[in-house]
């Protein structure tokens, strides 16, 4: 299994998996007060709202980036 770093802001839990990761900015482009590259943790999922940060999810085109709901 490879690293997997999850982001929670109590509703949702974003996990991210860098081996995965394309690197091709679309979730930064989508939601720039939530990916910063730049900054570590570079998620701040308190930036958007849990439907916004689904949106975004499913058009991360590696499946590097995917969610779950806190309370299922
Ligand atoms: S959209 Fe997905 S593949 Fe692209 S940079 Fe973001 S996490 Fe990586």
């Amino acid at each position: 299994m490879g690293k997997k770093n999850e982001y929670s802001n109590g509703e949702i839990t974003i996990v991210w998996q860098p081996a995965l990761c394309a690197h091709a900015g679309i979730c930064v482009k989508t939601l720039p007060k939530v990916y910063r590259p730049q900054e570590r943790p570079w998620i701040t999922i308190e930036n958007a709202t849990t439907a916004e940060l689904i949106d975004q999810v499913k058009q991360c085109p590696s499946g590097a980036l995917s969610y779950r709901m806190d309370n299922e």
